[in-house]
């Protein structure tokens, strides 16, 4: 489809009580497509009035019909809103083409799951029950409550902007909270169309609410906001640290889904095809815009040139294009402001000593102009006290590095301040049980690439975060429990 078929002319709305509604001061904002480097939509942005006119709602629809909504009508009302995303996949997939970027392929694979999200939930929610207690105190009947916690804050990032905004929305509801969205403004457009969806599937007005606009205002009135009980949040963990200190003085519920510099470990008796497609893959993936990719990848010396030389052959043949192209594997970065982030760490690498071996020449593809786009890269020779191994570059570049034997491979692997995720590679059963063991990372993987589902939980270790998104875990985390003592 073509930007006019899918990007609205008019102004996109925001989503109050159950309408779609300009913001209260009329200031817009642009959205930009990143693989022109053009304006692509304007946007309504909210100052904190706007902020507190969509928690006001939210609260009312949670002391109100909410809360009196059954298991089984919100479960319904899940299933329901699960149809019409799947109905409107093809689009919104269009629109994350356009305003994030995303090659049109890879953006309708992703966005098929998303009606799956509220399916799982959908189901999940209808077994959400509290317990009673053998308490020593023979005169008392004492059993819990899993309640809702009120107001959600629901805070996204950019780099997956409505599958991760359905990931925070899902359980919330499900547990019977009402929410406010704020999606990233470098890319609002795709759930800024949730909003005529969520009334079509009969949610109350209120129930759920989405504001758009700048992290420091916008999240920020969120975050500081006395009604909002809990805040989800995903993205960089300086941002993280921040919205954690910021929650204190409201002592607010958190999930922190932050950084990664996950390893992926080769050992020689592995299947080097198969480790190699999955370091290809977390390269090429959303131009390695992913928290969960293996961006270190650690290798057996026997083997290290071995791997190298083929991953090499796959990142000189990768399919670089524009992101409307079905044939591209791979388009630019987010935006200009990201991909020069990236090439300061190209800059920081070499300084630290790294070798960078750059597979295609961008300089030859005049059609690839907007400075968003950015060729697949490696870090060789690198060492785990360099930059280049210690911080989250978030784009499309891999930090290899080598180890002697198992041991060295694991203290390695956990000499990071993250802990989102580890791979292993080896056919070694007994040896991939001690790694399994371990790996301190929230998700280890054996012999396949650190990926996630809605059905298993995911979340991080030290400062990868806090709490678990995906998995009923995601659900008991929006919750509360009330303990009851019943005097017999
Ligand atoms: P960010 O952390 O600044 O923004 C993520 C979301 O938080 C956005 O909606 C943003 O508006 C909001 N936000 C920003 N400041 C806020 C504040 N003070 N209070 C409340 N909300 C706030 O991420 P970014 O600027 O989009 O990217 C910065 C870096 O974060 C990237 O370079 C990348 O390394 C990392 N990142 C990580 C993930 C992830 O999934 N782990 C996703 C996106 C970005």
């Amino acid at each position: 489809m073509k930007r006019e078929d899918v990007i609205r002319a008019g102004t996109y709305p925001m989503f109050i009580d159950g309408r779609e509604v300009p913001s209260l001061s009329g200031k817009t904002f642009p959205s930009i497509d990143p693989s022109t480097g053009q304006r692509l939509a304007s946007v309504y942005e909210a100052d904190a009035e706007d902020v507190n006119l969509a928690v006001a709602a939210a609260q009312r629809a949670f002391e109100g019909i909410w809360r009196t909504t059954t298991p089984r009508e919100r479960s319904q009302k899940l299933m329901k809103f699960a149809q019409l995303v799947a109905s409107h996949v093809d689009r919104l997939s269009w629109i994350e083409c356009y305003d994030a970027g995303k090659p049109i392929t890879a953006s309708r694979a992703w966005l098929a799951g998303a009606p799956g999200t509220l399916e799982y939930y959908a189901g999940c929610l209808l077994g959400l029950a509290g317990e009673t207690l053998n308490v020593s105190d023979k005169t008392l009947m004492d059993f819990t409550l899993r309640e809702p916690l009120g107001v959600c804050g629901l805070i996204v990032p950019w780099n997956f902007p409505l599958s991760i905004a359905l990931l925070k929305m899902a359980p919330a509801l499900a547990a019977g909270n009402c929410v406010v969205v704020k999606p990233s403004e470098i890319t609002p457009l795709s759930t800024s169309e949730l909003g005529a969806l969520v009334a079509e599937a009969g949610f109350p007005p209120g129930v759920i609410n989405i504001v758009h606009g700048p992290g420091s205002t916008v999240g920020a009135a969120l975050v500081r906001h006395p009604r909002v009980a809990k805040i989800s949040f995903t993205g960089g963990s300086d941002t993280g640290k921040r919205i954690f200190r910021e929650s204190a003085d409201t002592v607010k519920r958190l999930t922190l889904e932050l950084g990664g510099k996950s390893a992926s470990l080769v050992f020689a008796d592995a299947d080097i095809d198969k480790a190699v497609d999955v370091a290809y893959t977390d390269i090429v993936r959303n131009s390695g815009q992913v928290c969960g990719a293996c961006t270190r990848v650690l290798l057996e010396e026997s083997i290290a040139d071995q791997f190298t030389e083929a991953l090499e052959r796959r990142l000189s043949a990768v399919k670089l294009g524009m992101p409307e192209d079905p044939a591209t594997e791979m388009g630019p970065l987010v935006s200009a402001t990201q991909a020069a982030k990236v090439r300061s760490y190209l800059e920081i690498g070499q300084q630290e000593g790294a070798r960078l071996g750059t597979y295609i020449q961008l300089s030859d593809r005049s059609e690839l102009r907007s400075d968003a786009f950015l060729a697949p890269m490696l870090f060789h020779d690198a060492v785990s006290t360099m930059r280049v191994a210690r911080e989250e570059i978030f784009g499309p570049v891999l930090t290899v590095m080598r180890f002697r034997d198992e041991a060295d491979a694991v203290s390695m692997a956990n000499d990071s301040p993250y802990g989102l995720a580890a791979c292993a590679f080896t056919r070694d059963a007994s040896r991939a049980m001690r790694l399994v063991k371990a790996l301190s990372a929230g998700t280890v993987c054996i012999n396949t690439g650190a990926r996630s589902a809605v059905d298993a939980p995911f979340g991080g270790f030290r400062e990868s975060g806090v709490g678990k998104e995906r998995g009923k875990e995601a659900l008991l985390d929006d919750t509360q429990i009330k303990n009851v003592r019943f005097a017999l």
